[in-house]
């Protein structure tokens, strides 16, 4: 049933404590609305108490999360979900958790407003949750790290993020994926840095090679729709052979397999540096600006923009 745990700050690994209050918190009253987004039925489920201008900034909310998870799978990744919204106090988004990739609970302030919910990150993270299978074997890396890095591309593409800041957020965040001494590959290793951020490099190369052996014709994308179409969500799990094998097969080229292979056991390390420069990618003042002659420029405006390279 655990599939994550996701709280306000990224610097919350798991906490039992959140994770039992929120299954047992469930005394008030209820009631439930519907809205239809990608071919889903989304039910959000509130307490009777929130008002109605409360309501239609979760609505609003909501609608942002889905869209940005319909950029990348091309429409919502199951059929049904419930999205169980529980107040708290004070104007921010507060922990989310998926479960069985049916059902999302997460905390959001009573004082929210528009404009704090066009900014929240956690409930596009837990969406991408429902659409990805669970692993064995403490492979939390790969459901964690999928949801890290596909979030901020996701959320460009609809519309609600700068590809500036998604940029800004990646360089932040990846060194803390970084394997540290004593690392014994991603498989092996499942500390915070290495769940989520060591994750999300993962995917990161995985994209930009399937991207570079493809000429931009293919991606991620295809490899997570693949995935989803076979049934894969989050109410199954798979192992992460079937799960590579899976994407692959969407690709044509064994990508993920090999990546794995390499950074499954193995604590390889990523030179940033030499990657950003690669897509064009440069810190200046406390801002990010672009190069459009870098040899991954094209790569670095396709992930963002969820169009192929040639386009
Ligand atoms: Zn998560």
């Amino acid at each position: 049933m655990k599939i994550s745990s996701d709280a306000q700050s990224r610097i919350v690994f798991v906490c039992v404590l959140t994770c039992l209050l929120t299954q047992t918190a469930c005394a008030e009253e209820t009631t439930d609305s519907s809205l239809t987004a990608g071919g889903a039925a989304i039910t959000i489920r509130l307490p009777k108490s929130a008002s109605d201008a409360f309501r239609k900034l979760v609505d609003a909310w909501v609608r942002d999360a889905a869209d940005a998870v319909i950029a990348v799978y091309g429409r919502y990744p199951v059929k049904q979900v419930t999205i169980d919204v529980r107040m708290a106090s004070g104007d921010r988004v507060g922990g989310g958790r998926t479960w069985n990739g049916r059902l999302i609970r997460i905390r959001v302030g009573s004082e929210v407003t528009r404009a704090i919910l066009r900014s929240d990150w956690v409930l596009t993270h837990e969406m991408f949750h429902l659409g990805f299978p669970d692993t064995p074997n403490d492979l939390d890396w790969m459901g964690e790290g999928l949801s890290t890095y596909m979030e901020p591309l996701a959320r460009a593409r609809a519309g609600n993020l700068s590809d500036e800041a998604v940029w800004a957020s990646m360089i932040d965040g990846l060194p803390k994926g970084l394997p540290a001494a004593g690392d014994q590959g991603l498989d092996h290793t499942p500390t915070w840095g290495r769940t989520y951020w060591g994750g999300a490099l993962f995917w990161l190369l995985a994209d930009i090679e399937i991207r570079r052996k493809t000429g931009n014709h293919k991606s991620l994308d295809d490899a997570l729709r693949a995935i989803a179409a076979e049934g894969g969500d989050g109410s199954q799990t798979w192992s992460s052979e079937r799960i590579f094998r899976r994407g692959d097969a969407a690709i044509g080229q064994p990508i993920l397999e090999k990546l794995h292979e390499r950074m499954g056991d193995r604590p390889e390390s990523t030179d940033l540096d030499a990657l950003w420069q690669q897509l064009g990618i440069i810190q200046r003042r406390g801002t990010v600006v672009f190069n459009d002659d870098a040899p991954l420029a094209g790569i670095r405006r396709a992930l963002t923009s969820g169009k192929s390279g040639r386009q």
